[in-house]
Parts: structure tokens; sequence; C-alpha cells
């Protein structure tokens, strides 16, 4: 018998529909490895970690208790095992997010010196990034033109589950990961809120596979509803995509036809794949501003700012809509699409506060936390990105509410003071009254922030004297 070959998972905690899988299998017996890179734990937070080890549970079962955990860098783990067991090649599906890219070349590296391949197909996209090009080879800056040609590349069936002869080998358990989370804590997060999630969403292949299916019997509804945080409209798949429980291709695939729904949720796939692209052309834009002159805008980095971005991270800034987004995200890993823009918007453009550093506290906590959505979700709202409307688009956080939440029915659910306040329209309720049901006063006046916004703006837009 010749020897086994390796499947290394990383984003792709599936079976189905999974090609560099399925590859692997059709070569004869496979190990299925999975690295935890302490380095990569890094800025994962509690949550996640508990989110990502639930998924590795499923996993495990579901191939019979044959998932193999080694921890390490993966640059030394992969060749090591690969060595020990004599196996020629090491199966992968791609990965994209800049630090991955750099450790799969000097992975490949490491195993081509020892004679062995790693062999790399697809993507955690149905196209992938780098692939839908203009005429003239440069990357597409829009996403309405990006999507344009990304939609003519749709259409791949999805494969299904290989017959695997999985081979045993020993390794840690999923629950190590959780333990090396807590103890890597940034230190800028001072004292807040450190648990993981009470009430964080199902993980595994088979969680994903029904929460699809509950949301294709809802998907002809997705246009009309999809920005109503009280419903539950959306598809709640971030998670399952986040760490390939589910492939994007399977999930297009289930929701393929011609309403209005069906393309609007087509289009919010698109922007996953757009920024994932971006990303791809411009790694430096993860934590930089892509449009470079907005590193000239003034933001605030004193011990007030650090006050401000507290209250707003524990949920306690007055402003029901931003206080009762930031507590869902602290009670359950996820948060709503509009709420996510409006809670954004607010430390940004009414708090002055760095976007980076909202977008560490997102990453910190959301289990669907995604290099390229989250740090191009912040720069979009900070106007700093992608988006050619600019910084002065500014989210009223009251008016968000009386548009997006009119009868107060999700700020209720995670702003336990405010289930008293008997009012149709929470986001009217005047100050008096918030106070004297327990709840705060406003912790600024937004007219006041909005117009210091606009200014600092101005500032950078202003012709530079020589
Ligand atoms: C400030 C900010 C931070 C964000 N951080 C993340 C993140 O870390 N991880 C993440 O997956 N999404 C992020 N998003 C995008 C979006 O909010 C979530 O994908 C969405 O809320 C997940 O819920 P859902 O699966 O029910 O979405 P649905 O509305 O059902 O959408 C289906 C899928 O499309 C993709 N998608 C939808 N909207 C967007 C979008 N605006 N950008 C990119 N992909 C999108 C997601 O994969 C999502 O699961 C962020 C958005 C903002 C404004």
């Amino acid at each position: 018998m010749s020897n086994p070959v390796i499947f290394w998972f990383r984003r792709d905690l599936r079976l189905a529909d999974n090609p560099a899988l399925s590859a692997a299998a059709r070569t004869g017996a496979v190990v299925a490895l999975f690295v935890i890179d302490p380095e990569l734990v890094a800025p994962v937070g509690p949550t996640r970690a508990a989110y990502v080890a639930a998924s590795l549970s499923a996993l495990n079962e579901s191939i019979g208790g044959n998932l193999v955990i080694r921890v390490g860098d993966p640059r030394v783990v992969v060749p090591a095992v690969a060595s020990a067991l004599g196996a020629r090649s090491v199966y992968v599906s791609g990965d994209w997010t800049p630090r991955s890219r750099e450790r799969d070349r000097d992975v490949a590296a490491a195993l081509g010196a020892a004679g062995r391949a790693f062999v790399t197909s697809d993507s955690p996209y149905v196209v992938e990034p780098g692939t839908v090009r203009q005429a003239s080879g440069a990357p597409y800056r829009v996403y309405g033109a990006f999507r344009r040609v990304w939609e003519t590349h749709l259409g791949a069936a999805p494969l299904a589950a290989p017959e695997v002869d999985w081979v045993p080998l020993d390794g840690v358990t999923p629950a190590f990961l959780v333990e090396l989370a807590a103890r890597r804590r940034p230190r800028y997060f001072l004292d807040l809120p450190d648990e993981p999630a009470s009430d964080a969403p199902p993980a595994g292949e088979r969680a994903g596979d029904a929460t699809l299916e509950r949301f294709v019997a809802r998907v002809d509804h997705y246009d009309e509803q999809r920005d109503q945080p009280d419903l539950d409209a959306t598809s709640r798949l971030s998670p399952f995509l986040h760490v390939g429980a589910l492939h994007p291709r399977t999930v297009l695939a289930a929701v393929d036809g011609p309403s209005a729904g069906r393309a609007a949720f087509r289009a919010e796939i698109g922007w996953r794949e757009f920024y994932a692209d971006v990303l791809s052309h411009r790694p430096d834009s993860a934590w930089r501003p892509l449009q470079s002159r907005f590193d000239a805008l003034r933001v605030d980095r004193d011990a007030a700012a650090v006050e401000r971005f507290q209250a707003w991270a524990r949920g306690e800034t007055g402003f029901a809509l931003v206080d009762a987004g930031m507590r869902q995200l602290l009670r359950e890993g996820w948060m709503h699409n509009r709420v996510r823009m409006v809670t954004a918007s607010f430390l940004v453009k009414h708090l002055h506060v760095d976007w980076r550093w909202g977008a560490s506290w997102f990453l910190w906590r959301l289990v669907d936390g995604d290099v390229a959505s989250n740090q191009h979700g912040w720069q979009w709202v900070a106007g700093t990105g992608t988006d050619a409307a600019p910084f002065h688009r500014i989210f009223s956080p009251t008016r968000q509410a009386e548009r997006f939440d009119p009868r107060g029915r999700y700020v209720r659910r995670y702003v336990p003071e405010l289930a008293g306040v008997a009012q149709s329209d929470l986001a009217r309720v005047d100050v008096e009254t918030l106070v004297a049901s327990g709840y705060r006063a406003p912790m600024i006046d937004a007219g006041v922030e909005r117009r210091e916004a606009l200014s600092r703006f101005a500032e950078i837009r202003r012709p530079v004297t020589p």
C-alpha cells in the first residue's frame, strides 16, 4: 500500500463541494490535518475561537474522529507531518488572506525541497480572487462594474462529498484552540467584556445545510426585508461561509432563480467576492486606507477617545440602535448588516475614532470575523475604501432607527432597560423618559459631532499649500 497523502483543512471545514478534498481522496488514503497556528489565533477572540472549535468538532465527528489537530507554525508542522508519514503530497483549498498566501508560499517551498508536492485547488469563493479583470488587465475598483463581469463566471455545479479512506494519527482536541485564544488578548481592549458569546450561532456542515434550507424558503422576500434587523430575513450564513462549512457555490446553486429576492441575495455574495478580490491585489488595505489621502484624516487617540470607544463597545452610548447592535455582538457574536453599518458609522463619524479600532473589536467578537469583508466593510462606512460615495455620508443613528426599526422591536430585544418604554417609536423618546426608564442620556450631541466630522473631512480636501 502506498503512503497516505495529507489533506490540510483551513477555511474549508466541510466534506461536500470540496474539490481539493475530492482530489486528495482519489489518490488513496488521506490524513485529515488541521493546524492551530498561534500567530493566527492572536486577533481571534474567545467567541470566534469557540466557534471554530465547534466547527472542528463537527467536522471530526463527520469523519469518524479522524481529524488530526496539531499546534505550531504550519511552515514547520505541515512538512514535519508529511515527512513522518512519508506523504508524497499535501492537498489544500487555496486561501487568500495576505498572511495565508505568504504562509502557503513558504510551506510549498519547504515541501518542495523535500520532494513533496503542495497541491492547491479552488478557493473560499465562487470566482477565485484576481480572476475578474478589466479588458486592460487592471482590477475593478467599483463594485457595480466588478459584479457585471463576476456574474458571467457563475453557474458551476456543487460536488458531492467524496468517499474517503481516513488514516488516524494523534493530535490535540479542538478545545485547545479556545484555551490558546483565552491567553492572547490585545492590551488595548483593557477591561472590555471577554467572555464568549452566550448565544452564538450553531456550527458545522450539517447546521450550515439546515440554515441554508431554512433561508431558501424565505429568499424571495430578501430584497424587501433584508434591511429590517427585527426580522429574521437575512440568511445568517456568514459564519458557515467564513469557516467554509458551506461553499458559496453550494449557496448560489440553492438560491438559483429569477426573483428579485434571489438577485439581491446573489449581489450580497458578490460583495464578499469583491472585497476578497480587492484585498488580493491590495493586501495593505487590511490595515491602511485604500485611498491614501485618508492617512491624513484627523482621528482621536487620547484617553477620552479610549473611553468613548469602550462605551461604544459595551453598548452604552445612549443611542438605542447603536447600543442594541453592540449588545447583539456581545451576546451572539453576530450583528445584522444594517446595524453593523450604523454602529461603525457612529464610532467613526460621531466619536471620531480610527476605523481600525472598531474593525479590531469586530474581528475579536464576530464569529464571521473576516479580514476582507470586515476591513472593507469598515472602510466603506468610513469612506476610505472602494466606495465612490464619500466621507460626508453620515448615518444618523436616530433616523436609521426610525426607518429600519420603526416599532423598536429590535432595540427592545437587546436593550432590556427599554423593554418597559411604552412608545411605538423608540427613536423619538425624549431624554428624560430614557433616563427615567433606567437607560442613559446620549453620550454626545449627534448634530455637533456630525459637523465636527465634516470639518475634519474638509481639512483633507483643501489643496495642499506648497
Ligand atoms: C462594518 C462592517 C463589518 C462587516 N464585517 C463582516 C465580517 O467580518 N464578516 C462577514 O462575513 N461580513 C461582514 N460584513 C458584511 C455583512 O454585514 C455580513 O456578511 C452579514 O451581515 C452577514 O449576515 P447574513 O449571512 O445573514 O447576510 P446575508 O444578508 O444573508 O448575505 C449573504 C452573504 O453575503 C455576504 N455579504 C452580505 N453583505 C455583505 C457585505 N456588505 N460585504 C461582504 N459580504 C457580504 C456574506 O457572506 C453573507 O453571509 C460587515 C459589514 C460591515 C458594514
